[in-house]
């Protein structure tokens, strides 16, 4: 949260704590506020010791920066949209995609600078007297739903800094980070700050901070649909009662909860398949699958037509749909260590070859905050 404040105030330090009485002025409310050791969310244009702590800032040099960097990014769009794509093989236009999805990933982050820097200056109560939302609406002619996420985005994902004037981290520095380098995207980042938002605040934070990262490691490999599921089955597992959902919310998790599997690890598909396959996989084991096991079938991972054993161990479930993606788009499928079965897409797809797993089946591990 922001706290867009003009601030007097005094800072004395009791019982070993900084104390401060601030004098608060905000659009035209003015209020008093007691502030306790730190307060989050301030910035630099209300910190308590602007006026000595502040580094002075190179104004001029800074904006021309900036110009120069706008510029440069739309010479760079505009290339890309002339130069011909005729000599690249599918491989490099594969590889370009790739890297043209990274960089427009990682546009939003440039957002959340901007939109946090214009809610310090409360710019928007000053031209519009409105708050940052609808500043945005009229500057950017986006929808108001829109302009309260990017807000709201901005809060979680955006730089902080205290009433001290020091820089600290995003609510969410996984996220934050991972969306910095590109590596997911803006649906993808709402699905996880949304699902670490809904947590119970009872939670400690060492599991929050797990919960999210393990949200972040699998985004990179799953659809922003895909995740969404995998963080239903998260909060189910982290808030079995769901005593702080609200209705909408145990909704959606009953819809999306295919097959109801529950963190105790009973399966609701008995009958279906024999206790051994059962406690193997309990659906079609691409990462980011929902498909229950009583719609997949069996594949062998030793290719059994030239020999392979047919042990049961030796064997994974897989949807119709995704066991063409084995048979003819070249993913590979191999038993890991920990009996769970990995995928590998086809290096023209994944140049990194990361091994990944099906988490939407099983009780999310958080002692491993970074699955395969
Ligand atoms: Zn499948």
């Amino acid at each position: 949260m922001f706290v867009a404040l003009t601030v007097y105030g005094v800072s004395v330090t009791v019982a070993g704590q900084n104390v401060a009485w601030v004098l608060f002025a905000c659009g035209g409310s003015v209020g008093m506020a007691v502030v306790v050791s730190e307060i989050v969310g301030a910035c630099r244009h209300n910190s308590l010791m602007s006026s000595t702590n502040l580094r002075e800032r190179p104004v001029a040099s800074a904006a021309v920066v900036v110009r120069a960097a706008l510029t440069e990014l739309t010479r760079a769009v505009d290339t890309l949209q002339r130069e011909s794509l005729d000599s690249l093989d599918d491989h490099e236009m594969l590889a370009v995609f790739r890297d043209l999805e990274t960089q427009r990933r990682r546009l939003p982050t440039v957002d959340h600078r901007l939109i946090t820097e214009l809610e310090c200056r409360c710019t928007g109560r000053k031209l519009l007297s409105r708050g940052t939302p609808g500043l945005l609406t009229e500057l950017l002619h986006v929808d108001v739903a829109e302009a309260k996420a990017r807000v709201r985005a901005a809060g979680v994902l955006g730089p902080r800094t205290a009433l001290t004037g020091e820089p600290l981290d995003p609510v969410h520095p996984a996220t934050a980070a991972a969306q910095a380098a590109g590596t997911i995207s803006e649906k993808h980042a709402r699905v996880v700050t949304g699902t670490i938002g809904r947590l119970p605040h009872s939670l400690d934070e060492d599991t929050v901070g797990s919960a999210e990262q393990s949200l972040v490691n699998q985004a990179q490999g799953l659809r922003p649909s895909e995740l969404i599921k995998v963080a239903e089955r998260l909060t189910a597992y982290l808030d079995p009662d769901g005593q702080l959902s609200d209705d909408t919310d145990r909704a959606a998790r009953r819809a999306l909860n295919i097959g109801r599997q529950r963190a105790d690890g009973m399966s609701p598909i008995t009958g279906l398949l024999d206790p051994a396959t059962r406690a193997f996989d309990r659906g079609c084991t691409r990462p980011g699958c929902d498909i229950p096991a009583q719609w997949t079938q069996v594949h062998h991972l030793d290719e059994y037509q030239y020999g392979g054993r047919t042990d049961i161990h030796r064997m994974c479930l897989v949807c119709t749909f995704d066991h063409r993606l084995i048979t003819e788009h070249g993913f590979t499928v191999r038993m890991g260590a920990n009996g769970r079965v990995q995928w590998i897409a086809p290096k023209h797809l994944d140049p990194t070859q990361t091994p990944r797993i099906n988490t939407f089946h099983h009780p999310p591990d958080l002692s491993d905050p970074d699955p395969p």
